[in-house]
């Protein structure tokens, strides 16, 4: 290990001589000056591990001297031990408050000396080390591409790295960045973050949208909660990764997705319209076979078409594209309708469908395409999922709104498979046992439109009785909420 090199200023040429002599014997390297502003020179030239400076001096005395040694970044961190004849309470405090780190009396035994002078460059040793380590974990955490703040459970910054500084707009050389809040646009997801944060809870997953010159980004939000050697909590680490070309990309597929159901539609429209034709005799008289095979090409172009439907819905959805097209109608002429078109469905597995309408004619405003859509997934699922009785459809007026009832006689389903029904691709294994064919986006579908109107959804079911779906629909949808998630659409039976 290399020497301790200590710089020793005092006026008087023969307690510098002694000083001197007592460190070269405890192995120090020694400068020696005889004023404070030559000690103050000195220290800015070699850069000493320690100084022993003289209280009194003429001219500069040690304390003016130690006030500018300790201004300058680059002597600030050396520690200075003041040397005096007496004990002066006062001149003692002033040195400490300007950050002199020992007040020694002159008079001391030399082996006292020298253990105070150990004790200090142990301390600015262990004071270096702390500091190259922080500076280390900021040089790491400044290459993260990811911005990163941490904060004290109150949210007040302590620490961010580069990436916030510019994506922010922090100033790296403000110490006291202020609350995280005053840096984050107003919003729910800020709100969040900070409870998060003042709750000493750990997030997940939350997207922020923050706009800053002229753009926006989306960023993935992740708090971890900070602590010091395992225990001491202080405060939390937010990241924000910065996601918005993963999202570009996922709305460009998405986009394309849609584009392809799209164009397939057509395709398909137009062999069912051929086979159609065919069928009911346009072109000639047909044979029992070739009327066999195309009531085949007609059906299962039915069923593709409503696969495309669905998925087109769902792309729709799930990409916040659901706009209403809303307009007053009547409700039970809609369903009169879905119901009529769904009869051959029914009677082909002979279960009897009914429509019972509490009232002749009930007026709602909607979507009335979207809800015949949603209507058309229960009714379908009612008469899949039955073998033998039939489904009910019912319609009232309920609490300042409707409800719609679709009751069947079917398979029904335990109380935990109710709770997933309603996410996309779910399907129930007892379905799939039954080979009865689905692709698990019907309710998810149903789910979004309901909630598009500010409805809600649910499902009583008793295990191999049956299933009743409850649509319940406001009279008049807010326009202004449709901003909630479909989550909020979908009630459990214990609500
Ligand atoms: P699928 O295309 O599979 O029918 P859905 O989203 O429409 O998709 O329905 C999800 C699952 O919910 C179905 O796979 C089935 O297991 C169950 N399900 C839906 N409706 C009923 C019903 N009326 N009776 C019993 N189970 C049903």
């Amino acid at each position: 290990m290399s020497r301790s090199l200590i710089l020793v200023v005092d006026d008087s040429k023969s307690i510098r001589e002694k000083l001197r002599l007592i460190l070269v014997d405890n192995d120090f390297d020694v400068i020696l000056r005889d004023n404070g502003e030559a000690g103050v020179l000195a220290a800015l030239e070699y850069y000493p591990d320690l100084i022993l400076m003289d209280y009194n001096m003429p001219e500069m005395n040690g304390l003016k001297a130690s006030r500018m040694l300790k201004k300058y970044p680059q002597t600030r961190s050396i520690p200075i031990a003041l040397f005096t004849d007496t004990e002066d309470i006062k001149n003692k405090v002033k040195s400490f408050e300007i950050g002199v780190e020992d007040y020694i009396l002159k008079g001391i035994d030399h082996k006292e000396l020298i253990a105070r002078i150990s004790g200090l460059l142990y301390w600015k040793n262990d004071r270096e080390r702390i500091i190259r380590d922080k500076d280390k974990l900021a040089g790491l955490l400044d290459n993260f591409s990811d911005a990163v703040a941490i904060v004290d459970n109150a949210a007040e910054i302590m620490f961010f790295n580069r990436s916030a500084a510019d994506r922010f707009g922090l100033v790296p050389e403000v110490i006291k960045a202020g609350n995280l809040r005053k840096v984050l646009p107003e919003c729910e997801e800020t709100d969040e973050i900070i409870m998060a944060v003042e709750e000493r809870r750990e997030l997940e997953e939350l997207e922020l949208e923050v706009e800053r010159n002229g753009g926006v980004r989306i960023y993935r939000i992740s708090v971890r909660r900070v602590q010091l050697d395992y225990t001491e909590d202080i405060g939390a680490a937010v990241f924000f990764s910065d996601i918005t070309a993963e999202k570009e990309a996922e709305k460009l597929k998405a986009e394309f997705h849609s584009m392809i159901a799209h164009e397939m539609r057509t395709p398909i429209s137009v062999i069912m319209g051929y086979s159609n034709l065919i069928l009911d005799g346009s072109t000639g008289e047909i044979s029992g076979m070739q009327q066999e095979f195309l009531e085949g090409i007609a059906s299962n172009g039915d069923v593709l078409r409503k696969l495309v439907d669905d998925f087109l819905e769902v792309s729709r959805l799930e990409n916040k594209f659901v706009n209403l097209d809303a307009a007053e109608f009547d409700l039970v002429e809609l369903i009169e309708k879905t119901v009529k078109g769904l009869r051959l469905l029914a009677e082909n597995k002979d279960l009897e469908l009914q429509f019972n309408p509490e009232e002749e004619s009930i007026r709602i405003n909607g979507d009335s395409d979207k809800l015949e859509h949603a209507l058309i997934n229960i009714i379908e699922n009612a008469i899949k999922y039955t073998e033998e009785g039939g489904i009910t459809v019912e319609c009232s007026r309920r609490d300042g709104g409707v409800e719609v009832r679709v009751s069947d006689t079917g398979i029904g389903m335990s109380e935990e498979e109710k709770g997933t029904i309603f996410n996309s691709f779910e399907r129930l294994e007892k379905a799939e046992k039954k080979k009865i064919k689905g692709t698990g986006l019907g309710l998810a579908i149903v789910k979004e439109i309901i909630n598009a109107h500010q409805g809600v959804v649910r499902v009583e079911s008793v295990e191999s009785e049956g299933s009743t779906f409850y649509i319940n629909l406001p009279d008049l949808p807010d326009p202004d909420r449709s901003d909630r998630t479909a989550d909020e659409a979908v009630q459990t039976a214990a609500d």
